[in-house]
This record gives structure tokens, C-alpha cells and sequence, in this order.
């Protein structure tokens, strides 16, 4: 297999040129092409089992709490009441487990392209798929961009769990998909997307941040490390429809009890508002 070599997975790949992350791999679970992607799963010495698609690493059970815990906290805490939420991708099961620790939420709805990815992210990461029996959560297998388009004024918060911007995900990357989720919502709504990497995706960054802006009247890019993703660090995409959002301050504070009850390992209401402090290489481009 040529990702796995001398018993070491490495992730290369041109969208992160003269890099790339290694894990080392304890046995091989799971490897099939599906009709969208390529699905590979592995059990890695230190990192738990790693779910990669298309050659590129999407989650180790060792760091995943990191991005989904930031993906869906800092949405969910930025609305004042969110009961009906929609995830697009996000087939390990990490965001809609999230979700359901807000008692508030009353539906949540997923649109993941690839079934073959639910079936064996239940298989083989149970931790991340923990929630997909939950009677609150209704599964849609297909595309998220067509998905959009037929379920107008519906959702709270969306949240657009996806793959890089090659492949099936690369259409939730652009305009247009931007524009279908801002119908999707209902008034006041909030949408959170993955937004890539500063270190590596500045101009595509600055370039998804001024179309948010002449959709929607309120935009905030929030970020957080985490090892195993390209340069450690991994972003959001934040829009709101009400302008007096503001997402440096939480609409719901979250006390020392929630945060110890929903078992939180990396969100809590300070990381929420620092998420959104830019290092100055990048405030220069995105803020200015
Ligand atoms: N956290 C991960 C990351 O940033 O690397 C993403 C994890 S999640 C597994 C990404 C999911 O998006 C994949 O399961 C993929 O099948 C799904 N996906 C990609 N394009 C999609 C589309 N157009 N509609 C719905 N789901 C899509």
C-alpha cells in the first residue's frame, strides 16, 4: 500500500507542499474505495485508530476531541437557543456527539456523502460514533450542497464538518454553497464551517472570509491546534444572519459544572473568546 511504507503512514499530499505528518501504524482495519473517496483506517501505536480519506488524516482518536469539540461549541454557544442543527459530512460521529451534550437542542439532522464511512466509523471509532442511535438524530446519505437546496428555513446552526476542498467537499468551499446555507437557516441563524489552515491556507482563508462577508453581516474566523492536522492547526468559518452577533463573546457561558458535565477536554468559555485572537501574519490579511 503506498501510503503505508516501512510500517509508517505519511500523509503527503500538494496541498501541503514539503511536508508531511507520520503516524506510525500498528495494523490495518479497514481499506476500500467507495464511490466517492478512498476509505482507509488503521490502528496506529500512539494515536488510537485514525480515520483517513483520500490519503489525507480526518480524525485519531487520540486528538479528535480538540477540532470537534471547537466545530460545534463555539456555534452553539454564539446562539441563544439553538433546538434544530444540521451537520454536513462529519460521518466519524465526532460533531453530532457534541451536539446532543446541548440539553437545548431538539433535532439534529446530518447529511454525510458516504455511507461507507458511517458504517465503519461505527465499526472501528464506537468513541466518535457513540451518538448515531440517538433518537433526537435523523441520517441523510447524499450530497450536502444538494441537501441545502431543498430544505429552506429549517436550522439554528449549521455546522460543515467536510474534507479539503478536492474531491466531493470541494463545492462547500465556494459561494454558492454559502449563499444555500444562508436560505437553510432560520431568522438569527449561524453557520460554522471548517475553514483550513493559516499557516498553509491564508489566501484561500481571506478568499472564503470577504465572500462570507458580502453574504452574511456578521463573520468571525476562530482556530484551534491540534496535532495530527496539517501545521497542527486547523480553522472556522463563522457567519451569522443577526448583526449584533458578536462571536468573541459567548451568548451561553458555559459555568465550571457544564463544562465538567458535558466532558469537555478542550472548549470552555475563555477558549471560545481567545479562539478568535489572530498571530499578526494573519490579523494583517484577514482583519485589515
Ligand atoms: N475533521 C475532518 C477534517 O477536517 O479533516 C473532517 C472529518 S469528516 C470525516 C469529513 C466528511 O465530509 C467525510 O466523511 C466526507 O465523506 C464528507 N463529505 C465530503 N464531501 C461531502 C459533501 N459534498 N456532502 C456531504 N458530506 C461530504
Amino acid at each position: 500500500m503506498a501510503l503505508i511504507q516501512d510500517g509508517w503512514f505519511r500523509e503527503v499530499n500538494k496541498f501541503w507542499p514539503g511536508q508531511c505528518m507520520s503516524l506510525k501504524v500498528e495494523k490495518i482495519l479497514f481499506h476500500e474505495k467507495s464511490e466517492f473517496q478512498d476509505v482507509l483506517i488503521f490502528k496506529s501505536t500512539d494515536h488510537g485508530n485514525v480515520l483517513v480519506l483520500d490519503g489525507v488524516i480526518q480524525c485519531t482518536e487520540r486528538d479528535e476531541f480538540s477540532y470537534q469539540e471547537m466545530i460545534t461549541h463555539v456555534p452553539l454557544c454564539s446562539h441563544p437557543n439553538p433546538e434544530n442543527v444540521l451537520v454536513i459530512g462529519g460521518g466519524d460521529g465526532g460533531v453530532v456527539r457534541e451536539i446532543l451534550k446541548h440539553d437545548c437542542v431538539k433535532t439534529v439532522t446530518q447529511c454525510e456523502i458516504d455511507g461507507l464511512v458511517i458504517d465503519m466509523c461505527k465499526k472501528y471509532l464506537p468513541k466518535m460514533a457513540c451518538q448515531y442511535d440517538n433518537p433526537k438524530l435523523t441520517q441523510h446519505v447524499g450530497d450536502g450542497f444538494k441537501f441545502m437546496k431543498e430544505h429552506p428555513n429549517s436550522f439554528d446552526v449549521i455546522i460543515t464538518d467536510s474534507s479539503d476542498p478536492e474531491g466531493p467537499a470541494e463545492a462547500l468551499f465556494e459561494k454558492p454553497y454559502y449563499e444555500l446555507m444562508k436560505k437553510a437557516l432560520k431568522p438569527n441563524g449561524i453557520i460554522c464551517s471548517q475553514g483550513e489552515c493559516l499557516w498553509l491556507h491564508l489566501k484561500l482563508i481571506k478568499n472564503m472570509k470577504d465572500f462570507c462577508e458580502s453574504v452574511f453581516p456578521r463573520v468571525g474566523y476562530s482556530y484551534t491546534t491540534i496535532p495530527t492536522y496539517p501545521s497542527g492547526q486547523i480553522g472556522f468559518i463563522l457567519c451569522s444572519l443577526n448583526e449584533n452577533t458578536d462571536f468573541k463573546e459567548p451568548e451561553r457561558v458555559l459555568s465550571e459544572d457544564e463544562v465538567e458535565k458535558m466532558n469537555l477536554r478542550y472548549y470552555n468559555s475563555a477558549i471560545h473568546r481567545s479562539s478568535f485572537v489572530l498571530p499578526e501574519f494573519a490579523r494583517k490579511v484577514l482583519e485589515k
